[in-house]
């Protein structure tokens, strides 16, 4: 059996521990492991570390954090078609069944029998990880693993809000975003690509509405105490039509 090295979660208010592990197999039919390009730090991790999920999760420590994947297809089971090994894929964070209800009304987060690696099983702070075929995602040959495994969770988490954002935006509004920083930066960005409207973009660092304006928003206003009226100025005195 060959070993890999993988951070792990050994104990809560711990360090993490950098440990040697078997390689997982692709033992089910619709099992990827995916050799780790890049895995992204998200903040849940510091909430993971001070046991603020050990409730949620029921995880049993210890365990391999990292939920924000992206790699090589290693191998695949049997079932396995629309990916095979060499592949580069970003891996949804959930593992999920498609089978369940939940799942066929394309509400997928709500899967019955999900499972979520680097939260309740082991994660990508590794250097193979296992999924399953539903959760990963062929990446564009122009797109490197290490660039992109954070949109596995801190641009999903932008999309989400966006794309609400976004359904009620016609050319004639304004929007504002409140900070423009890890996920805000990739807001824009979606905002940018999904509406029409206006961007206004707050954020208390001058250099991250450099950033901002760089990637689409078309005002940026510093907030340092008179954004209030900065925005009502920018937007005719009305006000944003959403924030
Ligand atoms: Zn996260
Ligand atoms: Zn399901």
């Amino acid at each position: 059996m060959s070993t890999m090295r993988a951070v792990q979660v050994v104990g809560y208010h711990q360090n993490l521990e950098m440990r040697d592990l078997p390689v997982p197999e692709a033992t089910g039919p619709w099992d990827v492991v995916v050799r780790i390009g890049g895995a992204g730090v998200c903040r849940t991790d510091l909430h993971i570390l001070e046991g603020q999920w050990a409730e949620k999760s029921q995880v049993q420590l210890p365990y391999t954090i990292g939920h924000e994947n992206a790699g090589w297809v290693h191998s695949v089971g049997s079932a396995v078609t629309h990916v095979r090994e060499g592949d580069k894929v970003i891996v949804h964070p959930l593992i999920t069944c498609g089978l369940c209800r939940a799942c066929r009304s394309g509400d997928d987060v709500h899967c019955e029998s999900s499972q979520f690696p680097g939260i309740d099983t082991d994660g990508g702070y590794a250097e193979y990880l296992k999924t399953s075929a539903r959760s990963v995602v062929r990446l564009d040959d122009s797109l490197e693993p290490a660039d992109v495994a954070a949109l596995a969770d801190a641009g999903l988490t932008a999309y989400h809000a966006a794309a609400k954002a976004a359904r009620r935006l016609t050319p004639r509004d304004r929007c504002v975003v409140i900070g423009a920083g890890g996920l805000g930066h990739i807001g824009i960005q979606v905002l940018k690509a999904l509406s029409p409207a206006e961007l206004i973009v707050v954020d208390r660092n001058p250099e991250a509405l450099e950033l901002a304006l760089s990637i689409g928003a078309d005002h940026g206003v510093v907030a340092e105490g008179k954004q209030v009226a900065e925005v009502l100025d920018l937007t005719g005195g009305f006000g944003a039509e959403v924030v």
